[in-house]
């Protein structure tokens, strides 16, 4: 009887026994699965985290390598001897290869005036270079210019109550700068470098700008020096015409030129009449007030494509390109009248003076094929001109096959 109670309890308790195991099994497996799912959920997401520090620093280490590169670039490209107006277009190319920009313009004082121009630009509309003004001490710019530090659009939200963008403004214009960076020679602003729409991190690389600007300025000192230096030897401080010295280099090129293209080429010698007399009577001073104004009549007279040069005291040549002998004759006359019909007004003098001059014409390649043999022609005809009475202009004489001048 005990033995017939006992094996159904038994069977009971084995089956409990069954379930609870599978239970419990069940808890354990399931409480394992969880935590093993969130130890790889975790693992994942510092997989994650380590694949995109991954990426941005092959980014910033290929960002690295290409300002390593860029830099001697532009450091080379600036160093040579090039002259003033070869800057910013060389600035401009720079700055938006450098900052991956589709919009980049160098922005300088316009002739005359406080406002700002475009001077070279890529991404600005055709008509923007020398028309458009822009304000300096408007918007960004203004932030940029007036504490000459490199700005940024950040930088410049935080204190745009400081330079509003009025009508004149960058802003207004419908640029919407990332940086803004004024390009200085000798502590004064010469222009600025305006950078929109770059796909670089620039707030992090404004030292770079800063850097590349100082650069850049560094290249207008350099060429500005050696300009001044060069005009010194070939312009004529009196006059502010062309010395000998550079009339003559120039001529020597011009008759290159017109031997190669069989053009004709004329030079006008003259020199003035009895100018010692006006010396003598009135002072050296008053000499050169005359010979100053002459200077100023040849200057505005010549077409834009001759030049004029002060020979010597008070000899003066003209080169005129393209001119045949009537033609440089007509003009040579056209100058001699002026130059007899203009009253020269000497300070202090109650009678404005006159003065006339006397000219002489020699064209290639009739009258000499070289430097030398063309002045020595029209030397030879404002010899001419003097020993025939002054106030004239006489044009060389060919000399023909028997050694007389063929008239
Ligand atoms: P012409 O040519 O008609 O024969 O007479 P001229 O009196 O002009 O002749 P000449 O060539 O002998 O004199 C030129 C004068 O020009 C002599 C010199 O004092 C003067 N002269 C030369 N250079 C300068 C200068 O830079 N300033 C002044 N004031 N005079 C100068
Ligand atoms: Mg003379
Ligand atoms: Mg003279």
């Amino acid at each position: 009887m005990g033995q017939e109670l006992f094996s159904p309890l038994l069977g009971i308790i084995a089956m409990a026994g069954t379930i609870l195991g599978f239970l419990i099994g069940w808890v354990v497996r399931r409480s394992m699965h969880a935590a093993e799912k969130q130890e790889s959920g975790r693992l994942m997401r510092s997989y994650q985290e380590l694949s995109q520090d991954t990426i941005t620093l092959q980014e910033e280490l290929s960002r690295k390598r290409e300002i390593a590169t860029r830099i001697p670039m532009i450091v080379s490209s600036l160093s040579g001897r090039m002259p003033i107006n070869a800057i910013p277009p060389i600035a401009v190319r720079f700055m938006k290869e450098f900052f991956h920009a589709s919009q980049v313009g160098f922005f300088a004082q316009a002739k005359g005036e406080k406002r700002f121009t475009l001077i070279e630009g890529v991404g600005f509309p055709e008509d923007w270079k020398g028309k458009i003004r822009i304000d300096p001490e408007e918007g960004i710019m203004g932030m940029a210019l007036h504490n000459n530090i490199v700005a940024t659009r950040d930088d410049y939200l935080g204190v745009r109550g400081q330079f509003p963008a009025g009508i004149h403004s960058l802003e207004k214009n419908g640029v919407s700068a990332d940086l803004v960076v004024p390009v200085s020679m000798d502590l004064s602003i010469l222009g600025a470098l305006v950078v929109g729409s770059s796909t670089v991190r620039i707030g992090e690389e404004t030292p770079l700008a800063s850097m590349i600007a100082d650069l850049i300025g560094n290249a207008f000192q350099h060429a500005t020096t050696i300009e001044s230096v060069e005009q010194k030897a070939s312009i004529d401080p009196l006059t502010r015409i062309f010395t000998r010295g550079h009339f003559i280099h120039l001529f020597e090129a011009e008759i290159r030129r017109a031997r190669n293209y069989s053009h004709p080429l004329s030079l006008l010698l003259l020199d003035i009449d009895h100018f010692k007399k006006v010396n003598d009577t009135y002072g050296h001073p008053v000499g050169d007030i005359i010979l100053k104004s002459l200077g100023e009549i040849l200057s505005k007279s010549i077409r834009s494509s001759d030049f004029a040069a002060r020979y010597g005291g008070e000899e003066f040549t003209v080169v005129m390109r393209l001119a045949s002998k009537e033609q440089a004759h007509t003009f040579a006359n056209n100058l001699r009248q002026t130059i007899e019909s203009t009253e020269f007004r000497i300070p202090g003098q109650e009678h404005p003076l006159r003065v006339t001059i006397s000219g002489g014409l020699a064209t290639f390649p009739e009258d000499g094929t070289s430097t030398t043999e063309l002045i020595q022609s029209a030397d030879e005809a404002l010899y001419e001109a003097k020993q025939t009475g002054r106030n004239r202009i006489v044009r060389a004489h060919q000399i023909g096959l028997d050694g007389s001048p063929v008239r």
